[in-house]
């Protein structure tokens, strides 16, 4: 049985209402449907190195969404969470070539499926400079706006420090501020996003995002594989949440998250690969065990409150979680199979488009 919090519990005792999912990514659904192309083409599923996983996978995939190709993976992401008991998405988007409405798709297949999520786009510079970061803070002040399923809430979302200007940050804080929304942000996956922070004059990631006003209450910081005890500390003081993501950190070969035991709010997500929340305890627990037997001191008793903590963040969003049903809402079989089936025709389209964009030559409005 999974640890439940105060006035949350895990699906598997009978009574719960659900697993929350504290950083994930839905557009990546369509990702496993891609297996063969992946393979034929020798892009990376196991890869070593950090940057060219984000460079010759994701970013390639990220650019390549397009409003159809996204609504088919989310509604798959959204039924495959639900047939593995998670009640709440903490979820974070990026479709550079698709950021104005992108959010809507999103909330339209939770707010239909019954799927409690939190919502916002990453801004980054990383393909086209300051606009491309000033659409993207557009599209989260934009949701942050609109009317909203009691399902979807907003938050305001920055890919990682090391795309984003001192301006694009400080903005980001302010709109956060503004709408009393979390900040979603990747922090210090891997060490070259310390480095470029020190590079930029500052400590850290925890020390930039501290002096340009992101460090927030409630900001939702995945990863941390790279922050010291004092950093972690110190973002605690702040009032964040940290989200560790086990299987993506072992996929992506970055490390191990030494510091997170002295967080104060630790929880669990699983950064765009299987929905399933307990096999990504499952790894947790076997990597806190390793840790352990490394010399680290309480990793077990650390990880083992992670659920409990995203669960925590989850009623903390969304109160009506405690009044869920004992099961999540999840599709039918027959309505499962056409997801599925519109999930392939998608995955097909995207792979084509991947494909024709890794051919041709980048122009002014293709980001
Ligand atoms: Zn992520």
């Amino acid at each position: 049985m999974c640890p439940t919090p105060s006035g949350y519990q895990s699906p598997d005792d009978g009574t719960g209402v659900g697993y929350v999912n504290a950083h994930t990514h839905i557009y990546s659904a369509l990702v496993p449907l891609m297996t063969r192309g992946l393979l034929a083409n020798g892009l990376p599923t196991d890869p070593a190195n950090f940057k060219e996983n984000l460079e010759r996978l994701w970013w390639q995939l990220d650019r390549a969404l397009d409003e159809s190709t996204l609504q088919a993976s989310a509604e798959l992401y959204v039924a495959e969470a639900q047939y593995g008991q998670t009640a709440a998405l903490i979820d974070h988007h990026e479709s550079p070539n698709f950021i104005e409405g992108s959010l809507d798709v999103l909330h339209d297949a939770c707010a239909h499926m019954g799927m409690y999520a939190l919502l916002c786009y990453g801004i980054t510079e990383r393909n086209g400079g300051a606009q491309e970061a000033a659409r993207g803070l557009a599209e989260n002040r934009r949701f942050l706006e609109r009317d909203k399923s009691e399902f979807v809430r907003g938050a305001v979302g920055l890919h990682a420090s090391f795309t984003l200007s001192d301006e694009s940050i400080r903005a980001a804080g302010e709109l956060a501020a503004e709408f009393s929304a979390p900040l979603h942000i990747h922090v210090a996956e891997d060490p070259l996003d310390v480095e470029d922070a020190q590079q930029r004059g500052y400590e850290g990631v925890i020390d930039r995002l501290d002096k340009l006003g992101a460090l927030q209450e409630n900001a939702i910081l995945a990863h941390g594989v790279h922050l010291t005890r004092e950093e972690v500390e110190l973002a605690s003081e702040r009032g964040v949440w940290f989200v560790q993501n086990p299987k993506s950190n072992r996929g992506n070969g970055v490390g191990y998250p030494r510091h997170l035991a002295a967080a104060a709010k630790a929880a669990l997500g699983t950064d765009g690969w299987s929905s399933l929340m307990f096999g990504e305890h499952a790894v947790l627990m076997e990597d806190a065990a390793q840790a352990e037997a490394a010399g680290a001191i309480g990793e077990l008793s650390s990880a083992a409150r992670r659920l409990i903590t995203s669960g925590a963040l989850g009623l903390q969003l969304f109160p009506a979680l405690a009044k869920s049903p004992a099961t999540p809402l999840r599709p039918s079989a027959d309505q499962l199979t056409t997801i599925q089936d519109n999930a392939q025709r998608a995955a097909d389209r995207l792979w084509a488009r991947m494909e024709e964009m890794r051919e041709a030559p980048r122009n002014k409005k293709s980001l």
